[in-house]
């Protein structure tokens, strides 16, 4: 049988020297007695598959509000596959996997229902009271929110994990610099950007949003369609679309791990302390993909993102976020017993805005229905 210390004499053998391995961490605010079985990171990870706003990611818009199809991503599954991707670069690239794996599945627990417009709409309801932003949700929810522990509030992650999921530094430091950095949480933020680009381009194409004629412009996909015609002749329409998705994320990801490689080495970078005093992140495409890269997001934002379709829905569900939070706010008796309390503590549109921040797609609409709906039952 093998146990932590054997996991962890791995790390130290098989990782970089300039990885994070887990003996070496910082541990956690409220100390607590290490897994006899898992490492600190694998440990983060579990937490937060356990947790509960991870599972809220299921219902949860990524661009299509869950109840516009089965097949669309879900935060849930774009997670998924960001965690998948930035395992395999972490993987080759001798970086903790564990570590990397933990802040790909929670980088987006953080984001309210409906999408970017639900965050629109709780930034502006909170925008005299403290204000609101995702990616400081998302280490509210993991130091704060979750009530899985009688010991401690939060889910008490290790300091490597929560520094990680501070994507937008500027937002916890006023010096930038203070961040704690790893060559881990700079690669999942490539992942994300892989998952994200790649999976709208084969939702934006299923939807019929855009079709095959408009990606055609795109370098990415063009090239991709010519491998294909000349390498693959029996393939149907489907199986055709669904290989060139896999095709641009294979080779973004193999340019990623090839390009990130040479700029590793080049830095001459040694120890974790090294990665400290970078300027700037090692981890990315060579500078011919980040053209196809730019090229292929702004055409999902225009073409996309943009669509008026997509904005209906998104904004659909702007409009019940804030006519919800006024219905609250007018009578916060209303809100169930745990919110109240919250209330009592930090202050009324705080609650509010975590409670909101904190439902899927699907209850936020149920919970509209309960308000505005006669018949509905409370
Ligand atoms: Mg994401």
């Amino acid at each position: 049988m093998r146990s932590r210390e054997d996991f962890q004499n791995v790390e130290e053998k098989c990782l970089a020297s300039y990885a994070i391995w887990s003996s070496q961490s910082q541990g956690r605010k409220y100390p607590e007695k290490e897994h006899d079985l898992r490492t600190p990171y694998q440990r983060d990870r579990d937490r937060i598959i356990h947790s509960t706003a991870f599972r809220r990611l299921e219902y949860k818009t990524q661009v299509f509000v869950n109840h516009e199809g089965d097949h669309y991503r879900t935060r849930l599954t774009h997670s998924l596959e960001t965690s998948q991707i930035a395992r395999t670069i972490s993987r080759t690239l001798s970086l903790n996997e564990d570590l990397v794996e933990v802040i790909a599945l929670a980088h987006d627990m953080g984001h309210g229902p409906f999408g970017h417009a639900g965050e629109w709409a709780l930034q502006d309801l909170m925008k005299d009271h403290g204000g609101f932003e995702h990616n400081t949700q998302c280490i509210r929810i993991v130091e704060h929110l979750e009530e899985s522990f009688s010991d401690f509030p939060g889910l008490n992650l290790t300091y490597e994990t929560i520094e990680g999921l501070k994507k937008h530094p500027e937002h916890f430091y006023a010096d930038k610099k203070k961040r704690f950095r790893s060559l881990e949480a700079d690669l999942v933020d490539v992942a994300d950007e892989i998952a994200y680009s790649s999976h709208d381009l084969d939702d934006g194409l299923r939807s019929a949003l855009i079709d095959e004629e408009q990606a055609a412009g795109i370098f990415l996909w063009k090239d991709a369609i010519q491998y294909i015609e000349k390498s693959h002749k029996k393939m149907t329409l489907n199986q055709r679309k669904r290989m060139a998705i896999r095709l641009i994320v294979n080779r973004l990801v193999t340019d990623v791990v090839a390009h990130s490689q040479k700029q590793i080495e080049k830095s001459k970078i040694k120890t974790r302390e090294d990665v400290q005093k970078l300027r700037s992140s090692l981890i990315g495409y060579s500078p011919e993909m980040k053209k196809h890269v730019v090229e292929l997001k702004r055409f999902l934002f225009q073409e996309l993102y943009q669509h008026y379709r997509v904005i209906r829905m998104t904004d659909k569900g702007q409009r019940f976020l804030k006519e919800l939070f006024h219905v609250y706010l007018q009578k916060p008796a209303q809100l169930p017993p745990e919110v109240q309390v919250r209330a009592k503590k930090e202050g009324v549109h705080r609650a509010i805005c975590d409670y909101l921040a904190g439902m899927t797609d699907r209850f936020a609409l149920d919970e509209y229905k309960r308000f505005f709906e006669p018949y509905e039952r409370v």
